[in-house]
């Protein structure tokens, strides 16, 4: 028998969380009536909501024995709320969905039978992003760009829409970083993955809980948790001012002697000093982030908080929950 679990994060999503709960559980019957090897679960984590959402889940929990719930102490945002679904969850094979159902639920099957050719990590792939807003495509796209020259392997157009295998998700129970860029980790994790194609549909209802601050936090941690060229771009922009200050020192030396009319100028003392003023508080700015890094990382804080769970089969791993439970 294997087993499935569809892991989905909630923050105030109750305008969609009914819905969705009957698509996905039409999903699995569909699954488990066309092979019925599989056995399925939903894990819905509520992140904090303020609104009804825990309330849905936990009387459908009560209902229901396909359906569980975790639900976290406070909004701790999507990537931990995820992470904290699939590290709860054990099962044979997990996929991440978002609880909006912007994404095509006739991918799951095709998931679970790429899972069944031998694939560890199957990724959800949009082909296009007509359902998104012009500026969200635009820094999309600039935002893929920039990873790919930081030398940071992400799969493009591939949000958190995707299957894992027991034995990928055991390998990424091993990554013990607080700042967790679920996207990029997944693959440096390895193992055979192959990727499907889908068309993005816009949200049923509620709105979107990524706001602008959230996409740009989001960016900037997905940079510095995963390269460090930022910080050497900083010591070669360095070097090369140095040495043309180097150059221009010597040139100022040579009119100062060979020429009676050089007279050290405004722009020439004053110009430096904002250049430089920049570039360092530029270079401060950057190493600034990595060291903000460090102290959290070295603080080793839980990265989720549970608070309660409802129904049978959520995994309790006491190594984590060392590390998860308290600060
Ligand atoms: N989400 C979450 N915590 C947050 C923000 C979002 O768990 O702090 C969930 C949200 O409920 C949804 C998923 O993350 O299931 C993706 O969010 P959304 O659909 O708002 O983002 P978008 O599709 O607009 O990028
Ligand atoms: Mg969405």
């Amino acid at each position: 028998m294997l087993s499935l679990a569809i892991v989905v994060p909630c923050f105030n999503e109750e305008a969609v969380l009914p819905s969705t709960m009957e698509q996905l559980l039409a999903v699995l019957e569909q699954i488990q009536s066309d092979d019925n090897e599989i056995s399925g679960k939903l894990y819905f984590v509520d992140d904090g909501s303020r609104d009804r959402t825990w309330e849905l889940v936990s009387t459908a929990a009560a209902r229901d024995k396909r359906i569980c719930g975790v639900r976290l102490s406070r909004n701790h945002g999507h990537q931990r709320a995820l992470l904290a679904g699939l590290l709860s969850v054990d099962a044979d094979i997990v996929i991440s969905i978002d609880a909006d159902l912007q994404d095509d639920l006739d991918v799951i099957g095709r998931m679970v039978a790429a899972y069944r050719e031998g694939n560890d990590v199957v990724y959800g792939v949009r082909s296009e992003r007509d359902s998104d807003s012009f500026a969200k495509r635009v820094s999309a796209v600039a935002y893929y760009r920039l990873l790919k020259l930081m030398g940071i392997e992400v799969v493009h157009n591939h949000a958190d829409f995707r299957l894992l295998s027991r034995r990928a998700l055991n390998t990424l129970r091993e990554y013990r970083e607080v700042n967790l860029f679920l996207r990029g980790v997944i693959p440096t994790i390895g193992f055979p993955s192959t990727q499907i194609q889908y068309r993005r549909k816009t949200r049923d209802a509620g709105r979107s809980k990524y706001t602008m601050r959230r996409m740009l936090s989001l960016a900037v941690h997905g940079v510095t948790s995963f390269s460090a060229l930022p910080l050497r771009m900083i010591a070669l922009l360095g070097i090369v001012v140095s040495f043309g200050t180097l150059l221009l020192s010597g040139w100022v030396l040579w009119t100062r002697l060979t020429n009676d009319a050089a007279v050290p100028g405004w722009a020439s003392s004053v110009l430096p000093i904002y250049l430089l003023g920049g570039i360092q508080l530029l270079g401060i700015g950057v190493v600034g982030e990595y060291v903000g890094k460090i102290y959290l990382e070295t603080k080793r804080r839980p990265r989720f908080i549970i608070q309660a769970t409802v129904g049978e089969g959520i995994r309790y791993d006491r190594r984590h929950a060392d590390r998860y439970s308290h600060s």
